[in-house]
């Protein structure tokens, strides 16, 4: 078959690599001129069963609400006349409930689980190198109220067999030294040993060569204007080139992966996607004293920042040196992906706190990317009512832990096979 994958992110990648592995012939259109250029750029690099707690969950609404209008808020909506916010923020009410926090808990380890698999399955089979580290993801905790409103959770999780120990402080600091500088705040911590690290971008570069080597066409700097459909199924895309150059190109099947941007494009078709873009930030920083940083990748429940180090990837302004990455908090705001110099400074007050002298913040980057959220932080992966258009999209905080499941799973859906792991696959996928 002749597949089109819309959009050259972490999602449409993976998707085009499986596909072509499954004897596909594969096109992949990106209004970019490098792939993860947008979203899968500078994300927060853990792959992390771990994290399997979505933002809408039993505790969500009063935070929220005690949030509201504060600029350095970990989660912030910012209220605009905009109707696809507001039945957004319903239906996230709508999961906060105990029994949707479980079952969304469920689905998302399920796939993270199925995901890590999948990504050391892909790394013993290619050899592909992206500054992985496999470490663990410990989760540390500086007030007894979070550090008690994991435990629940982290017991869920361990039932359905990811691995998250619930540890003492002192523990914590045995396994992460750079943390002892606030052993006396830390409240608690969890430790899962299988979790991992990595450059996500980097990854998505290497298996673009790699899929590029096995005969995948990547239409780069190509903005797709509308999917057309005739009788019942998706006919072609309509596409223009930077010089504004208007193209049709045609496939038996089409997968739609343009992360935050995919509802726009599936609702002149009748297809509603509760996706809304949750702008996080980032920050990059060359290491300043090795003793000082982290080795283990982080997760700072109560400010919700995740910590990775990795040697920065070629691309990068900071080449070939050794950095921290810290990211994390949402902000709720339409399609802006304005710096917002207050949130900045948070975080990076948040890590000079934490690991006073580890990073240069002289020489930080930052940088913002719009996840794709849905309401439960369940992504969207599989069939539609359209015959031939599939769904890879949705992934929210989660877009690189679940990149190589979700990419296996929707090859599998295009090609008629049933996906390897029990998720809640859109349409007839599961
Ligand atoms: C601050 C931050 C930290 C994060 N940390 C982590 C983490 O630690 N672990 C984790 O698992 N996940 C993390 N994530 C989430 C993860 O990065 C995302 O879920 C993932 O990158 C989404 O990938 P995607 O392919 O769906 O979207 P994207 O990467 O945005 O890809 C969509 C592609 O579609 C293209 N596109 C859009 N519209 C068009 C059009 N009209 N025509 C052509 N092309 C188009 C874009 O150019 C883009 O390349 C983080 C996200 C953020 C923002």
């Amino acid at each position: 078959m002749r597949v089109i994958v819309l959009g050259a992110g972490l999602l449409g990648v993976t998707s085009a690599y499986y596909l072509q592995q499954l004897g596909h012939e594969v096109t992949v259109i990106d209004r970019q001129a490098t792939p993860a250029a947008e979203t899968s750029f500078a994300n927060g690099g853990q792959i992390s069963v771990s994290h399997a707690e979505p933002w809408a969950n039993p505790s969500a609404p009063l935070k929220v609400l005690q949030w509201l209008g504060k600029e350095d808020a970990p989660l912030l909506f910012r209220i605009r006349a905009d109707m696809r916010q507001w039945l957004w923020g319903l239906q996230f009410l709508r999961e906060c409930t105990p029994a949707r926090t479980r079952h969304n808990i469920e689905q998302i380890v399920r796939l993270g689980t199925y995901s890590r698999d999948t990504l050391q399955q892909l790394r013993r089979d290619t050899g592909i190198d992206y500054h992985q580290r496999t470490q663990g993801i410990l989760h540390f905790y500086t007030t007894q109220k979070e550090f008690d409103g994991a435990l629940k959770p982290a017991e869920q999780m361990r039932a359905l067999g990811c691995d998250r120990q619930v540890i003492s402080a002192d523990e914590a600091v045995k396994l992460e030294p750079a943390l002892a500088h606030i052993r006396p705040q830390l409240a608690g911590a969890t430790y899962t040993a299988e979790d991992e690290s990595g450059d996500a971008n980097r990854f998505a570069r290497e298996l673009v060569a790699l899929a590029r080597a096995a005969g995948v066409k990547f239409l780069m700097s190509h903005t797709v204007t509308a999917l057309r459909e005739a009788g019942g199924s998706i006919d072609h895309v309509e596409a223009t080139d930077d010089e504004g150059r208007f193209q049709r190109i045609r496939g038996d099947a089409f997968v739609l992966a343009m992360g935050s941007l995919s509802p726009l494009y599936a609702a002149p078709l009748g297809i509603r996607l509760p996706i809304y873009p949750a702008k996080g930030y980032s920050v990059t920083m060359p290491v300043k004293d090795a003793a000082k940083a982290h080795q283990v990748s982080l997760t700072d429940d109560e400010f919700k920042l995740v910590f990775s180090r990795y040697t920065s990837a070629a691309n990068d302004r900071l080449p070939g040196r050794d950095v921290l990455r810290i990211a994390g908090t949402a902000e709720l705001n339409g399609y802006d992906r304005d710096l917002n110099r207050v949130r900045c400074e948070a975080i990076v007050r948040r890590v000079e706190a934490l690991f006073p002298g580890a990073g240069d913040a002289t020489q930080a980057q930052f940088w913002t990317g719009l996840r794709p959220a849905t309401p439960s932080n369940v992504p969207m992966i599989g069939k539609t009512k359209i015959g031939n258009l599939f769904l890879n999209t949705g992934h929210g905080t989660l877009g690189w832990t679940h990149a190589c499941g979700s990419g296996k799973s929707i090859a599998r859906i295009v090609s008629g096979l049933a996906p390897e792991v029990d998720f809640a696959f859109t349409g007839r996928g599961g």
